[in-house]
């Protein structure tokens, strides 16, 4: 039952997965959140942010910003990355996922999502079809419901590891 929020693959960081691995496997879109995953919670796109994105556009990745955040603070995020964005997104609902991949003129199967959540990003993400990298949170949580949640993901996390260890999932 638990297995609908499994990620497909667990990264450290958004900023240590092998884009070109992915890039070479034939992925052309990345579907990134934004607060916890590229910078901490409502914080505007630092060098690294800027870099990161800088650096998938030139190996040729199409890039899409997909936020719960509200229209300003995506805005403000995205001002020095002009990047295509959905804010508002209402994650986990697929409409947001689909418009991003028309943003992005990509497809489901060729299109990775990177978040730090799973009951919204992560399921979402592979509602719509799309493989997800769920990464672990860049700042600390202030929001008492995403405390909550995280507790959660650890139930599910746990189980993740065990069945993936036994079965290579
Ligand atoms: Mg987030």
């Amino acid at each position: 039952m638990l297995r609908i929020f499994y990620p497909n693959e667990c990264a450290d960081s958004a900023y240590v997965i092998d884009y070109k691995a992915l890039y070479e496997q034939g992925y052309k879109g990345l579907l990134f959140d934004i607060d916890n995953t590229l910078v901490e919670h409502g914080a505007n796109a630092d060098e690294r942010a800027v870099n990161l994105i800088k650096d998938l556009r030139d190996i040729g990745f199409k890039i899409c910003f997909i936020s719960n955040n509200h229209e300003e603070r995506v805005k403000r995020f995205n001002k020095d990355i002009k990047a295509k964005y959905i804010y508002d997104a209402n994650k986990p609902l697929k409409k947001s996922y689909y418009k991003a991949l028309k943003l992005m003129g990509t497809k489901p199967s060729n299109t990775i999502f990177v978040g730090d959540q799973l009951f919204t990003d992560v399921w979402g993400a592979k509602r719509a079809g799309l493989k997800s990298f769920f990464v672990k949170p860049i700042g600390p949580e202030k929001e008492i419901q995403i405390v909550i949640k995280r507790y959660l993901e650890r139930v599910v996390l746990y189980f993740y590891r065990k069945e993936k260890r036994y079965y290579k999932i």
